[in-house]
């Protein structure tokens, strides 16, 4: 397939003002000469890829030449340092060659394949969604069949052009390999470490398919917590509209649809941010529950409780995510029309019933307890955001990073019942707030954490939390250690007295 001229004028407009531009790049004379004893590298394509490919390689030091169909057309997109040649004179001399191209162009260089021999080709090409389901053999298993005197090493697939552009420094730029070759992987290892990127080793050329699916893939952690999120936000909605919205159209006739986008969403928000938070929390207390039945630390959990221990990050910041939206919408429940609707038509029926002064002693305590422990709850929630970032939780040690996502996660827990509580006050055993014979939304909500916290009270009774402690030091009830097979059952346990 040509490219066409427009093609050509489009991306020299769009890849001529990167962040390192060419003027920038050509303007340092380092990179415009290069020594040279420098090592040579091939590069074979001329697109966005291969430019940024160029210049990161000319400015670690590499002698680059790019092996184009039409290098005329573009030589000039290149660093002026990098050579820019036909792909036979490019292939020639240097022993690593990468490959720049997609999948399917990868049969139009089999005449180089003579010129190619006993060379090192990285292919660094990532598949569609779609290419990636229907081949069963990775992008450089393919390569590898199409050239098999050269070595094929899968590298820099992972790194977009931009960011080979504007080079590692934004943080630490993770380059898995594989090979078959250990010496070729450790060549190109050596490459990407002078490009300023950090090699991670993935094995045989067999782990290609795992690495080509790892930018194909759309925040796989964050699925299950997302989803679950989302279904307590629509269950929690839908009874907000049934009691808020539904019961005064129904059974007074009156209107209150208005509360749909801000109301019934703040009443929603902070019962998806509380149940959420005490999700994180349950698995711990199951796992701690089953560990004492079983007497042993030393039991596989079940795999629905492995994967929900393992996404607790992911549901606390949800968590934090619904927690700071409901202090949001808060703020903006003064600025409603409505709200201000229902302040003046509260002065003049106050002014009609002659009352001057409006006061009540107990609503006014309540109000300020409530919001300041809604206040420290989400201060402390922020902070448990923060320490999740990698970053920060690096910078904690073990006991410090436990302290805070545990004993200070718990605290939040806490404050956000009270914060709850003193929401609901005496509401819950007023029987005009039984809408539809439905109790209010918070007396729901406080169910798990409950249960949760009364749970983690018990852990903390002397003769359970001294079993607990034993236990996850290795003690077992039977002084056995029991190793379950999952598959063969009659293999299953084996027992070793220790
Ligand atoms: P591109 O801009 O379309 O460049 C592809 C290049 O392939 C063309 O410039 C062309 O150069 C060359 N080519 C060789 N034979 C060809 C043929 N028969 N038909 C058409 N083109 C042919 O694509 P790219 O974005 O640079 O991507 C190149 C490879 O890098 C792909 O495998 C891609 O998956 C991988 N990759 C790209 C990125 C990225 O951010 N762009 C990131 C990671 C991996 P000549 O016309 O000069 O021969």
């Amino acid at each position: 397939m040509s490219r066409q001229p427009a093609v050509a004028t489009k991306m020299s407009r769009e890849m001529d003002k990167p962040l390192i531009s060419l003027h920038l790049v050509d303007s340092d004379t380092s990179l415009a000469k290069v020594p040279d004893e420098a090592p040579k590298v091939g590069i074979l394509g001329s697109g966005d890829f291969a430019r940024s490919l160029a210049t990161r390689l000319v400015s670690s030091g590499f002698k680059v030449v790019v092996g184009s169909r039409n290098p005329k057309r573009t030589a000039g997109l290149f660093p002026s340092a990098a050579q820019v040649t036909f792909q036979e004179e490019a292939v020639s001399s240097p022993e690593v060659i990468f490959v720049a191209v997609f999948r399917e162009h990868y049969s139009s260089l089999c005449g180089l394949s003579d010129q190619l021999a006993g060379k090192i080709l990285v292919d660094v090409s990532n598949p569609t969604e779609q290419e990636h389901l229907q081949h069963r053999e990775s992008n450089a298993e393919y390569l590898a069949s199409l050239f098999p005197t050269c070595t094929v090493v899968k590298a820099f697939n992972v790194i977009s052009a931009w960011t080979l552009q504007a080079g590692p420094r934004d943080g630490n730029r993770q380059v898995p390999i594989c090979s078959d070759q250990p010496e070729a992987k450790r060549a190109v290892s050596e490459m990407a470490i002078t490009m300023g990127f950090m090699p991670v080793d993935m094995g045989s050329l067999a782990s290609a398919r795992e690495m080509e699916a790892m930018p194909l893939r759309l925040l796989p952690a964050w699925k299950v917590p997302t989803l679950l999120a989302l279904g307590l936000f629509i269950c929690f909605y839908a009874y907000n509209f049934v009691r808020d919205v539904l019961q005064p159209y129904v059974q007074e006739s009156k209107n209150k649809f208005f509360k749909l986008p801000v109301s019934v969403v703040n009443t929603t928000l902070p019962c998806v941010a509380y149940v959420l938070l005490s999700l994180v929390y349950l698995p711990g207390v199951l796992a701690a529950t089953l560990q004492l039945r079983r007497g042993t630390k030393y039991h596989r959990f079940p795999d629905w409780l492995d994967h929900w221990l393992q996404h607790r990050k992911q549901i606390g910041l949800l968590s934090f995510f619904c927690a700071a939206l409901h202090a949001l919408y808060s703020f903006c429940l003064p600025l409603r029309r409505s709200h201000r609707y229902d302040l003046v038509n509260l002065a003049v029926k106050q002014v009609l019933a002659n009352k001057s002064h409006l006061w009540v002693e107990e609503e006014v305590w309540r109000m300020e307890i409530y919001l300041s422990l809604g206040v420290l709850a989400l201060g402390t929630l922020s902070l448990l955001a923060v320490t999740s970032l990698p970053s920060i939780a690096n910078s904690l040690n073990w006991r410090e990073f436990s302290f805070v996502q545990s004993s200070l996660g718990f605290v939040a827990l806490v404050l956000s019942t009270l914060h709850t509580l003193t929401y609901g006050w005496t509401r819950a055993f007023e029987e005009s707030r039984y809408k539809f014979y439905l109790p209010p939304t918070f007396t729901l909500t406080l169910l798990v954490p409950c249960v949760v916290i009364l749970a983690k009270a018990l852990f903390l009774l002397p003769c359970i939390s001294r079993r607990l402690t034993r236990i996850r030091r290795g003690w077992e009830r039977d002084g056995a250690i029991k190793f379950t097979l999952p598959m063969d059952n009659a293999l299953a346990e084996k027992t070793s007295h220790v």
